[in-house]
């Protein structure tokens, strides 16, 4: 099975907490906005929690459609 003791590559899922925002690495980031491009997937804008405070930044999953 995958290693879990490294934690800079162990995880393959969409967030390894990286603030757009900042642009540094976070452990608080959570997708805040889906930039829709004209072709191929949207690139996703994840902000940590104090940029979302700063900025007032709701998380995307919060969002009212
Ligand atoms: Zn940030």
């Amino acid at each position: 099975m995958a290693k879990t003791t490294d934690p800079t590559t162990a995880t393959a899922g969409p967030t390894f907490g990286w603030c757009h925002w900042h642009e540094g690495p976070s452990g608080t980031a959570v997708m805040v906005r889906v930039v829709e491009q004209g072709s191929g997937p949207g690139a996703a804008l994840y902000a940590c929690a104090p940029c979302r405070e700063q900025r007032g930044l709701v998380p995307f999953s919060e969002q009212q459609p």
